[in-house]
């Protein structure tokens, strides 16, 4: 299938939501890390979304060029041509930006959508983060308005960030505190500011405990209650249909309980980085321990062409990289729900 326009997106996202399951959101840095989600989705029969981070878009369009808005580009024109042949419908979304990075990446994407728009051209992305979590709520809030505002107008969903998760991810490190639990208050003042904007569509990472990276079990205390408190206030205030879209960040290494439970309050999109870098890597380090002295040149000796061609191990990784997201479809609820019709 191509991949999801509008319409489509935001159906996954109601159906999701309606039918208690989420929809794994897949870091990925290169065409092979692409592949191997596709792949998995495939075999899943199931959507799914595909995200590029700053960090990934830099490192995709060249260690000379590290042009994060390009490279993300890049990483979207693949991934329309093939996913004609996968069939399943997948999005495209940019991760966490933060505000000093809104010029280097959502704002060259979102003049490249609108360019492309007043050519007859479909959008190459279906969202964009904006992660305004490290500022005061009101100045988060603020560059939000603008930005649905403007996405609003050329089918764009915004997906932002309330309350801080914890951890590393791309050289930006979160600081434990309370804000590591979204308040009720806070998420209210979101559904006051954002809601106002007609035909507006965004998604709440509303944090509750959750740290990006991956810890020995018991480092994370995660709390979903705190997305029920959240959803229940604004239902309470704004009506049943005011109701949060939420994603879960920082979810690698997290018990299927509280996966569970998040997606019971309302979670239709769980990221997924560092559980797939260590899968993609792990069958990596396996084929060079084994092949030591095929994949080395040692003593004068030539090494086997055939085992230090990247494609021998990489297409591994891709392939455990799909079995990865196969089990992170089934964690998620979401094993055969495509949308897709043959
Ligand atoms: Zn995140």
């Amino acid at each position: 299938m191509p991949v999801a326009n509008y319409d489509n997106y935001c159906r996954m996202l109601d159906r999701a939501r309606e039918g208690h399951f989420a929809y794994p959101a897949i870091n990925v840095t290169s065409l092979t890390t692409a592949n191997a989600v596709l792949k998995g989705l495939a075999e899943s029969k199931s959507d799914g979304i595909i995200q590029v981070s700053t960090g990934g878009g830099a490192f995709a369009s060249g260690s000379a060029v590290k042009d994060m808005a390009l490279g993300a580009i890049s990483i979207a024109k693949h991934v329309h041509l093939v996913a004609e042949r996968y069939p399943i419908y997948v999005a495209l979304h940019t991760d966490h930006c933060q505000a000093d990075k809104l010029d280097k990446l959502v704002i060259p994407l979102v003049e490249e959508t609108e360019k492309r728009r007043a050519a007859g051209k479909p959008n190459l992305f279906n969202s964009h983060m904006f992660d305004g979590s490290a500022l005061p709520l009101k100045e988060n809030l603020d560059i939000s308005v603008k930005l649905l505002e403007r996405f609003q107008k050329n089918d764009l969903v915004l997906e932002i960030e309330t309350g801080v998760v914890g951890g590393e991810e791309d050289g930006v490190v979160g600081k434990a505190s309370d804000k590591l639990y979204t308040t009720p208050e806070d998420t209210l003042e979101v559904a006051n500011r954002l809601n106002k904007i007609k035909g507006g569509r965004y998604l709440l990472a509303a944090t509750f405990g959750n740290v990006h990276g991956v810890y020995k079990p018991g480092h994370v205390k995660l709390k979903p209650k705190v997305l029920k408190e959240c959803q229940d206030a604004v239902a309470k205030k704004y009506g049943e249909a005011a109701r949060f879209f939420l994603v879960f960040h920082g979810g690698s290494g997290s018990s299927i309980e509280d996966i569970h439970e998040a997606i019971d309050y309302g979670v239709v999109k769980m990221n997924l980085d560092t559980d797939m870098q260590y899968t993609f890597t792990r069958p990596i380090v396996d084929h060079m321990f084994r092949n030591y002295d095929g994949v080395l040149k040692v003593d004068s000796e030539v090494g086997n062409k055939k085992i230090y061609d990247p494609r021998s191990y990489l297409t591994l990784a891709e392939i455990a990289m799909a079995e990865r997201v196969k089990l992170a479809v089934t964690e998620l609820k979401g094993v055969g729900t495509t949308m897709y019709k043959a």
